[in-house]
């Protein structure tokens, strides 16, 4: 196996720069370039560039929301990955090196539930420690379900953790419980989320999905709920990842649904995004309590500026959250691949990416198409 991975690994896969030739056609990339001062980026098929990078820490979760892990799939039986499996810290953060040479400036940890995988403060400790090709510190971003976080958020904020973001799709029980299919209390996650705030991640985001006769009569409350509290409350389109959520278009309730219901209630301006490429549109009360986010992940793809890449609980690189196959990273890296073979491998797949799901979503990709659960690509 290993041969034939190396011997696929001729001089037409070494890494191509992106010069001014590939960027020609691609005017916003210009400005991500300047950004990042390197000459080592590459570009997919599409001209995106690899930016960001999402690691899943474990395929494993202490709540079962219903649109993600649902109970009657994720059960008992339900074989999650033997500890073998798992990418090491050390296979991490090697691996995050490399795609860090080739442009990555942003790590998000998620999973799973990140929080479940012992130690993950040191595995924040070594990629904290990473820096771009043009010196800046990596961004390291981790998103939870807070269950966890009251008791871990000094030491993740001590380990060099950057941004925070906790999931959180009700204020009510009634509701959290139908959305986590869990017994655990609201106050649970609350309370982590103040205490990532008293330990000093400034802002925190709170990310709610929001899924059609579920817990969409609580937009509002959890509007009112995180104004005032420098948090910013971002609303998620429900999508159709994985295969085993069952998802319908009439479960989502839609950006522009939700910004009119909120618009409605506290009027609203908008806001420039922070950086090329922001997925959240952002929006401000005008009466100066806060901002809120719309992530339009269904009904406004935002393909076009896609620059993430997941590396799977077990070493698989995946282009696109909604990927039927990855490539595998974690054999060749156990093998005693090298690193200029390994970000070869890398390279050499980003350059081929052409995913574009969201924007060519239709009934018939979404019934036809075998997509990888969003617990092991992660979130
Ligand atoms: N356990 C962590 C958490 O709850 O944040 C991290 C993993 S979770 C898969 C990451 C995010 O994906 C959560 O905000 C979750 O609500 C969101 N998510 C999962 N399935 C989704 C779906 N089908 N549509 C939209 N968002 C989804």
């Amino acid at each position: 196996m290993f041969s034939r991975i190396l011997g696929a690994m001729t001089e037409a896969h070494s890494i191509i720069p992106i010069t001014s030739a590939t960027m020609r056609y691609v005017p916003d990339h210009d400005v991500l370039r300047a950004q990042s001062g390197d000459g080592l980026l590459i570009a997919d098929a599409l001209h995106r560039p690899l930016r960001d990078l999402r690691i899943s820490v474990t395929d494993r979760c202490n709540l079962r929301c219903t649109y993600c892990m649902p109970r009657n799939v994720f059960d008992q039986q339900y074989a999650f990955l033997p500890r073998a499996e798992l990418l090491s810290f050390e296979e991490i953060e090697r691996l995050a090196g490399l795609f860090i040479r080739l442009g990555v400036q942003k790590i998000r940890l998620t999973g799973g539930e990140p929080l479940l995988r012992r130690g993950i403060e040191h595995l924040i400790e070594k990629l904290a420690k990473l820096h771009t090709t043009a010196g800046k510190p990596i961004e390291i971003a981790l998103t939870t379900n807070g269950v966890l976080l009251s008791d871990k958020a000094r030491s993740l904020k001590d380990a060099g953790l950057s941004r925070i973001s906790v999931s959180l799709d009700g204020l009510t029980e009634q509701t959290f419980r139908r959305m986590s299919d869990s017994g655990v209390s609201v106050k649970t996650v609350l309370d982590g989320i103040v205490e990532a705030q008293l330990v000093g991640f400034a802002p925190v985001k709170v990310n709610m999905v929001l899924k059609r006769g579920v817990n969409d009569h609580e937009i509002i409350t959890m509007a009112e709920h995180f104004r005032y509290s420098g948090i910013t409350l971002r609303f998620i389109e429900y999508m159709d990842a994985g295969s085993s959520n069952g998802w319908r278009m009439d479960q989502v309730i839609t950006a522009k649904e939700i910004f009119a219901r909120i618009h409605q209630h506290h009027p609203l301006q908008p806001v420039d995004p922070g950086y090329p490429g922001e997925v959240a549109e952002r929006w401000r009360y005008a009466d100066g309590s806060g901002e809120i986010g719309l992530i339009a992940s269904v009904t406004q793809a935002f393909c076009d500026d896609c620059t993430r890449a997941r590396l799977s609980t077990d070493g698989k690189l995946y282009t696109c959250l909604f990927a039927a196959d990855g490539a595998d990273l974690r054999e060749p890296l156990r093998l005693g691949a090298d690193d200029r073979m390994l970000t070869g491998l890398i390279a050499d797949y980003w350059q081929q990416r052409n995913d574009r799901y969201s924007q060519l979503r239709n009934i018939a990709t979404i019934s036809d198409r075998q997509k990888i659960e969003m617990s092991y690509i992660g979130g």
